[in-house]
């Protein structure tokens, strides 16, 4: 079943229909074959500080290059991915290509440049999960302090005793970790000075909610004004106005990303604007 094409790019295998098993059959033997093919992609977001607009952070985004049916977005294989546990496999692929480009920009010149990945909660439950991460990490010799790992709020619900040990062991190595979407879950605050939490990533549907008059508003002051009580750094995701740019900026958010600053873009093109972004976006 072959919808219309989206507005960015094809839409197959949507988590909001019912994939049927036929479906699925194909979409999983397409994306075993996408594994050893090499069609995924890594596309990299520009995480920006708002103080000085320099590129502080990159967010990896996985895609697939399909050989028929283009670019495909997460949400036209992820739902699928994580059913058939094939997602362990994408996110590997995704950080061991993030763990390349990123160190290689590390090395020549970007010391500081933070890498963000996220991860699956099927990933994070795996018993293995904290071992595989590091072996990962050493053979690419990858800086942990340059790792910032994105979770969500529904997967520390889930056996906070459990999660909470593995993410010690993690900041213990000095990788840093990040709540996303946050807001968004399933979920009590009670965790957030409990667990080694460094970044919160405030959701996109309250930056959108940043219009004059609307309540929505109120969530990002009230996320932003916690996070600084807490010491906890800041990015507000999914900016594209500069009337959100200027609001977030006046309440002391520390990092934006968003289209405002630009989208997720292959390797090659992220390279020109580390450091300083285009003219055009630090005018803002
Ligand atoms: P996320 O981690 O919350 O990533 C942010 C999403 O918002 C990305 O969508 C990004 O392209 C999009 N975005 C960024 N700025 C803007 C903006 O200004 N406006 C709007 N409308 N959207 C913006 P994307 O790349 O389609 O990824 C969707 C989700 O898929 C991600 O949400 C993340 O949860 C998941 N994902 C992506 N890559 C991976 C991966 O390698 N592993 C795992 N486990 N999940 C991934
Ligand atoms: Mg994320
Ligand atoms: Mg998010
Ligand atoms: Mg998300």
């Amino acid at each position: 079943h072959v919808k219309a094409r989206g507005k960015d790019g094809y839409r197959f295998y949507s988590a909001s229909m019912s994939i049927d098993s036929a479906n699925r059959l194909i979409l999983e033997r397409d994306l075993r074959l996408a594994l050893e093919r090499e069609e995924l992609r890594v596309f990299y977001q520009p995480q920006v500080c708002a103080a000085t607009n320099q590129v502080v952070g990159l967010e990896a985004l996985v895609r697939w290059q399909h050989p028929v049916r283009g670019l495909l977005y997460p949400r036209d294989f992820l739902p699928l991915a994580e059913e058939t546990r094939l997602i362990t496999q994408v996110s590997e692929w995704v950080m061991n290509q993030a763990f390349q480009d990123v160190g290689h920009w590390i090395r020549s010149g970007q010391q500081d440049l933070r890498l963000a990945v996220n991860l699956s909660p099927i990933q994070v439950e795996h018993p293995k999960f904290v071992e595989t991460l590091m072996k990962q990490l050493r053979a690419s010799h990858f800086p942990p302090r340059n790792l910032e790992i994105e979770i969500t709020e529904n997967l520390i619900m889930n056996d906070l005793e459990q999660i909470s040990q593995k993410l010690r062991e993690l900041a213990d190595f000095g990788i840093r970790i990040a709540i996303d979407d946050f807001g968004t879950g399933y979920s009590s605050l009670n965790y957030i000075h409990r667990l080694p939490i460094h970044t919160l990533k405030v959701d996109q549907s309250f930056v959108k909610a940043i219009r004059s008059g609307e309540e929505g508003a109120c969530i990002v002051n009230a996320i932003i004004a916690m996070a600084h009580g807490l010491r906890l750094e800041i990015i507000a995701e999914g900016v594209e106005t500069t009337e959100q740019l200027t609001y977030l900026k006046r309440l002391g958010c520390h990092q934006i990303q968003g289209f405002i600053h630009g989208a997720a873009q292959p390797a090659e093109a992220i390279e020109n604007c580390l450091g300083h972004l285009p003219a055009k976006a630090a005018m803002l």
